[in-house]
């Protein structure tokens, strides 16, 4: 979803770079010069119809699948007759208004992250330095608060204090309340972009649409220390996720007195998913989702809206098909998908520590090949960074995509076959990652030249190792 949205805005800077270098452009100089110089992997009409259509029509596609997970039995034909027999006008009809219910349990939840983002200690971390010289510091508290969450949410419901079933029974109305809410969210970001942004690393393009858009802080604060984009990206987001699997789990057991082993593979496997990502919450502070990508519609879009829904809906689509796969099956599957994680995970884990040791580790039990490539940025600085061509990274260069894709298909397939809508989630994260696979290639081509030239001799499959995709070598 985000790369996307990302996609529309390079290919967008490109056009307009030329007419308008603006204060923006003065912010983001590394970022401009990947963007003006690479050759862009859409071409600008067709990432223009890509950010409208995601504007138009992801909101309803967000209502319609809750519709047809909860009302229509998981089936996108029962859905289609529906509103075909009932005019489309009926669309509206279906459409959950945001009730007092669903405001308050997101208020509930929110502040509830909010205050555990504040207040939970945690370890100081540095994240990359930005465009502007800036150095963001976080509290690395990710894991305690996952962990109190979840111990919270368990205790609320063995306790008889609040019943997660509540948040299944109202979930039309919560989304809908998010995807208002996320709205005043980021008119919110867009003001404060412009009348007291919390550092330099801000700016605007010119283009009205394109700051509400894209955003215009890259790291967004309330006060010194409330990080915006860890809240709506981590601790909303993410967190929502592991918090959903569990009421999806505990309705089924409401409603059936017992909880399918489908379900069950399914709830562990989404939740060692979101524990992994927990634990590695630091790692994610220096990837683009943070480092480069400025917080704004889309980022809200994606974080706080798109997340807890298309990303949970395997397990909603569970609640009402208790699928018995039988013990030996479940554990296979369990097996597969645990593996799966880890290996994503080891991935992450590889590239870096090697970065953070400056190459000076071992990958797989031996000294790493490495590449040592020099980039110029913006202002004429020369940097050295260092590319890792063993390990995971030797394989392929986006190796780590093919088992974060298997980790999704392994939670979804206790659905079996009966059903195509919960196999979304799964064909939509192939898309996104083939295609930022091919975006961060042209992004690491034009920052890094004749060594990213170089690393693709060494490494010339892109994603899968053994289909080789041979890269178009510039
Ligand atoms: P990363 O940003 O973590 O890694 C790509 C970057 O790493 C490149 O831009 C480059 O940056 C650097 N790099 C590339 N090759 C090498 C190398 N050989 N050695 C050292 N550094 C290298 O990737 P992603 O953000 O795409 O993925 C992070 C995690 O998030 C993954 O586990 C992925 O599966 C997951 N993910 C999940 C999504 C979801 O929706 N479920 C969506 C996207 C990602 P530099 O400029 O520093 O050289």
């Amino acid at each position: 979803m985000e790369d996307l949205y990302f996609n529309a805005l390079q290919a967008i800077l490109k056009v307009e770079k030329s007419e308008r270098p603006n204060r923006l452009w003065l912010v983001d100089k590394e970022k401009m010069v990947a963007t003006t110089e690479s050759k862009t992997v859409h071409s600008a009409l067709v990432t223009y119809v890509s950010m409208l259509s995601l504007l138009a029509f992801c909101p309803p596609f967000v209502i319609l699948l809750w519709y047809t997970m909860v009302h229509a039995d998981g089936s996108v034909l029962q859905t289609w007759y529906y509103l075909k027999q009932n005019g489309f006008q009926k669309f509206v009809g279906i459409c959950p208004r945001p009730t007092a219910v669903a405001w308050k349990i997101i208020a509930c939840y929110a502040a509830f992250e909010a205050a555990l983002q504040l207040l939970l200690p945690g370890k100081r971390v540095e994240g990359p330095i930005s465009p502007a010289g800036n150095r963001p510091v976080y509290n690395a508290n990710g894991m305690a608060a996952y962990a109190v969450t979840l111990i919270t949410y368990l205790s609320l419901w063995r306790f008889g204090i609040f019943n997660p079933t509540i948040v299944y029974d109202h979930l039309g109305e919560i989304f809908s309340a998010l995807i208002f809410g996320s709205f005043i969210f980021c008119i919110f970001l867009y003001i404060k972009g412009h009348l007291a942004p919390s550092s330099s690393d801000s700016g605007s393009c010119g283009n009205i649409i394109l700051d509400f858009y894209w955003g215009m802080e890259l790291y967004p604060r309330i006060g010194k220390n409330f990080d915006i984009k860890v809240f709506t990206n981590c601790r909303f987001g993410m967190m929502s996720w592991a918090v959903l699997a569990v009421t999806y789990c505990i309705k089924q057991y409401e409603s059936n007195g017992r909880v399918a082993d489908s379900m069950l593979v399914n709830t562990i496997l989404m939740l060692a998913y979101v524990t992994k990502f927990f634990w590695w919450e630091a790692g994610y502070w220096s990837t683009m989702d943070i480092a480069h990508d400025r917080a704004g519609f889309y980022i809200c879009w994606g974080c706080l809206v798109w997340v807890p829904s298309i990303y949970t809906s395997p397990g909603m689509y569970l609640v009402n098909h208790p699928v018995n796969l039988g013990t030996q099956l479940a554990f296979y599957i369990l097996v597969a998908g645990i593996l799966c994680i880890y290996i994503n995970y080891d991935c992450d884990r590889q590239r870096q520590e090697f970065r953070r040791t400056n190459g000076k580790c071992l990958v797989w039990g031996k000294s790493p090949s490495k590449i040592v490539a020099t980039y110029t940025t913006a202002s004429g600085v020369t940097k050295n960074s260092l590319l890792l061509t063993s390990g995971w990274w030797g394989l392929a260069r986006h190796f780590h995509y093919v088992p974060e894709i298997s980790a999704a298909f392994f939670w979804t397939v206790p659905a079996l076959f009966n059903d195509f809508l919960p196999y979304f989630y799964v064909i939509f994260l192939t898309i996104l990652l083939f295609d930022r696979a091919n975006r961060d290639d042209d992004r690491c081509r034009s920052k890094y030249g004749k060594y990213w030239k170089l690393y693709c001799e060494k490494v010339p499959y892109k994603i899968i190792p053994e289909f080789r995709t041979k890269a178009v070598l510039m």
